[in-house]
């Protein structure tokens, strides 16, 4: 690394103006990306590796999707169909069953050829469409606590994120439709919305969803709506916010495979969106990964054909085990966040005599040898999620028990 040359050592060689300041060295990691560092993921999967704690940290099931979608994705593999560059856009039999699943479940109807767009998961959906549509120096607004690839996305894009903040009240994180209206500027772009919400478990309602889809018409604002959790609903429903009037021209609807179906390792997601909308995003896209998960692209497919009862099934399963672990967290003296969504439950700490969820969660392993996160990463003003912690319970029943157990240990 030491005698790595960087543009500036050429800059002031050969150049005998006198005396001058010695050039600083320039950091490798550019300034976007700076201040982002490793996601907490990383750390806290490794604090659990090394302490043998239960992972409740980061979310992903313990238990892969179903028989039926696996053995399509080795039929695929076998076949041969999809182990060579699938087309731009996604394999048809997937952007149709995409299609379908919008049609049948929602009433929208999309173009399977123009309206529909296969991604690297959400995770390339949502940069994709960043870079797409983001000038530098527009603003990006936000629901704050925020998935953490939003910011670097919208940092990557030179875009300037103004978020707000979903805050507890009654036991339910709520969206303050007055502040959402405050922060909206002539300088907005477009807002980046997520329902259900990762990590507060709020699923947005029907009015308050009316509410944003209206002030995205009256200002003329684009909406990215992150919807990977959009079968994992407990209390109320998801409802697409593209369903609401004027919002089909403006919207850019994200999901994915990794949580609908337990497969988070695929990394197979799409948008659906207006044919203007999905040529832009599409350009971005292709200079990112081009294509990716051929064989994985029909399994999706098939797996968009379940039958209802599949979907149901799911949900009861995350419901009981919500139930369970909120329950249990009660009980160890957090004071629970139930969700009405998504596979994750925040809590607040204070009632355990703690304010510093950084400090709580790297203690936890040894304290009572469980893993969770602290919220503070999802924000922009670390010190209003200081106190929250969130824990995944998308694991099977007898990791719960255990980890409730241990976490019992901790009661004041
Ligand atoms: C998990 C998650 C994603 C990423 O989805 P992938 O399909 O795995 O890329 C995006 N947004 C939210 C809110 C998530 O929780």
């Amino acid at each position: 690394m030491a005698a790595m040359t960087t543009p500036a050592d050429h800059d002031a060689r050969g150049q005998d103006d006198g005396p001058r300041a010695l050039p600083l060295p320039r950091p490798l990691l550019n300034r976007r990306l700076a201040a982002f560092g490793t996601t907490i993921f990383a750390e806290m999967s490794a604090l659990a590796l090394k302490t043998g704690a239960i992972n409740l940290g980061q979310g992903f099931p313990d238990t892969d999707g179903p028989e039926e979608v696996r053995e399509a994705a080795v039929r695929a593999l076998r076949d041969g169909r999809g182990n060579q560059y699938p087309p731009g856009p996604g394999v048809p039999e997937l952007r149709t069953a995409i299609a379908d699943h919008q049609q049948r479940r929602y009433g929208l109807s999309f173009d399977p050829d123009t309206e529909v767009l296969v991604t690297a998961g959400a995770t390339e959906a949502i940069a994709a469409s960043l870079l797409a549509l983001l000038e530098p120096g527009d603003e990006v607004v936000a629901l704050e606590p925020y998935y953490d690839s939003y910011a670097a996305c919208i940092a990557m894009a030179g875009g300037t994120r103004v978020p707000v903040t979903l805050r507890p009240h009654q036991g339910r994180y709520v969206l303050d439709l007055d502040e959402l209206r405050a922060a909206v500027t002539p300088r907005t772009r477009l807002i980046l919305l997520n329902t259900p919400h990762n990590p507060t478990g709020t699923v947005l309602t029907r009015e308050e969803l009316a509410a944003v889809a209206a002030l995205a018409v009256e200002r003329d604002l684009l909406v990215i709506t992150d919807e990977v959790y959009e079968h994992l609903v407990f209390d109320g429903e998801h409802i697409p916010l593209a369903s609401f009037p004027g919002m089909r021209e403006r919207t850019v609807t994200i999901s994915s495979a990794g949580k609908t179906y337990s497969f988070t390792g695929w990394k197979v997601g799409w948008i659906t969106a207006s044919p203007a909308l999905v040529t832009a995003v599409r350009s971005a896209k292709q200079f990112l990964t081009y294509v990716s998960a051929g064989p994985f692209q029909y399994a999706v497919a098939e797996a968009l054909r379940l039958p209802e009862m599949y979907f149901t099934a799911l949900r009861d399963d995350l419901r009981a085990k919500r139930d369970l672990l909120s329950a249990g967290l009660a009980d160890a003296g957090f004071e629970v966040y139930r969700p009405a969504g998504t596979y994750f439950v925040t809590t607040d700490i204070r009632p355990l005599g703690e304010t510093d969820g950084f400090a709580f969660c790297r203690a936890l392993p040894e304290r009572c040898g469980v893993v969770a996160v602290p919220n503070a990463v999802f924000y922009d003003h670390r010190e209003q999620g200081a106190p929250f912690v969130r824990f995944a319970f998308c694991k099977q029943k007898d990791v719960l028990d255990e980890a409730v157990t241990r976490l019992r240990r901790l009661a004041p």
